[in-house]
């Protein structure tokens, strides 16, 4: 019979020999990866050093197989790229996406299932994890432990360890931000992780079709994602209308950068709401973070607040906003904007 010290010596022994597999949901756009999606590669590396990465890619067509080849080279740590070829996968709607993480799921047995926090991981992993029934774990910021994990709680004014007690797999959305990649290091690792085919020969039709596709109404923009700017410039309610609005724009313009939104500027109509930035909205890291006439609101910081320099433009000296900037400027923007797009050069 064992000894109470030799089953704690067992228990530590399987849990520490647990081995991690670990499928990252990605999302691809005309041939290639989205950023966020090897930021969630990155997240996967941290789960265990001898951890196998499969990256799932889902669509139909010549782009779906351009982004497969982009994918294996696209990161050093994984393994191998999964492609689920079909024209159910077209239009990312959930409802397949889910049943297809369930069926290589079934096949695959990982032990983690990583998605970006962006709309698409949000739309798709909650399904996925009630299909695999499991209670996902969302946001992550850091990974201390393959079932250890930091997420900021009350609009990112506290940040809680969880520790993930459920049944495999341990389904995760990632924080892309807080995982940044090397790219020039991941670059100069050069990789091809092997293609296989998904066999989709049991996908299971039924239930998938409560949602179809309409149509995609996107912005016909040359600016950077605001995602993953460098620069983002971001507008408020202080900017009072949509065409005085336009001055954000043009400033982004001759700095290269982003526009962002407060909620405030959004549901004023100044603004569509993909802008938008905070609690609700898109979570941005940039190098530089540019606020005008914007009052600095929890759930607005909560979106910004891991940005390297932040600027802060607003005539209220007490406006909480200050309380984050690196540069704070009381003033009106109505002429510090125009005074700054007259001094930057031209592009
Ligand atoms: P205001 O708070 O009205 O501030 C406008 C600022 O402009 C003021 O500080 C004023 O001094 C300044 N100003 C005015 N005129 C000038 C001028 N001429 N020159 C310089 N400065 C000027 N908000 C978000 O942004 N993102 C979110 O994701 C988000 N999610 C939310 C979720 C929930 C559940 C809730 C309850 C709220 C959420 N909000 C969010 C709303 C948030 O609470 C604030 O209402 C919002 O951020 C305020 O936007 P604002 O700073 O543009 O407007």
């Amino acid at each position: 019979r064992a000894s109470p010290l030799s089953v704690c010596r067992y228990l530590s022994f399987t849990s520490a020999s647990r081995t991690i597999s670990t499928l990252v949901i990605a999302e691809h756009e005309g041939g290639s990866i989205k950023a966020s999606s090897v930021n969630a590669v990155e997240a996967a590396k941290l789960l265990g050093h001898d951890n196998s990465i499969s990256v799932l890619l889902a669509g139909s067509g010549q782009s779906l197989q351009e982004a497969a080849s982009t994918a294996s080279s696209c990161h050093p740590s994984i393994s191998q790229v999964l492609v689920a070829d079909s024209d159910r996968f077209t239009h990312s709607l959930a409802e397949p996406w889910a049943r297809l993480i369930q069926l290589v799921q079934q096949t695959g047995v990982y032990s983690h299932v990583v998605a970006a926090s962006g709309s698409f991981g949000k739309n798709i992993v909650p399904r996925a994890a009630a299909l695999l029934d499991v209670s996902p774990v969302t946001d992550v910021t850091e990974i201390s432990e393959p079932r250890q994990f930091v997420r900021p709680i009350y609009a990112g004014n506290a940040l809680c360890t969880v520790r993930y007690t459920g049944a495999d797999p341990c389904v995760l959305t990632i924080r892309s931000t807080s995982f940044p990649v090397d790219l020039q290091a991941a670059d100069s690792k050069s990789n091809e992780a092997p293609i296989s085919q998904v066999d989709l020969s049991t996908f299971e039709e039924e239930s998938i079709g409560k949602s179809r596709y309409v149509k995609l109404a996107s912005q016909d923009t040359e600016r950077p994602d605001l995602g993953n700017a460098r620069i983002v410039v971001t507008g408020g309610r202080g900017l009072k209308s949509s065409e005085n609005f336009k001055m954000i724009e043009k400033l982004a313009e001759k700095l290269g950068a982003a526009v962002g939104a407060t909620r405030a500027a959004v549901d004023s109509g100044f603004v569509p709401n993909d802008l938008q930035v905070g609690q609700t909205g898109k979570i941005v890291a940039p190098e530089l973070y540019m606020a005008f006439g914007v009052s600095g609101a929890i759930q607005h910081i909560a979106g910004m607040r891991d940005s390297k320099v932040i600027v802060a433009v607003n005539k209220d000296s007490d406006a909480p906003i200050f309380q984050v900037a690196d540069y704070g400027l009381v003033g009106d923007l109505f002429e510090v904007i125009p005074e700054l797009i007259e001094k930057l050069p031209e592009k």
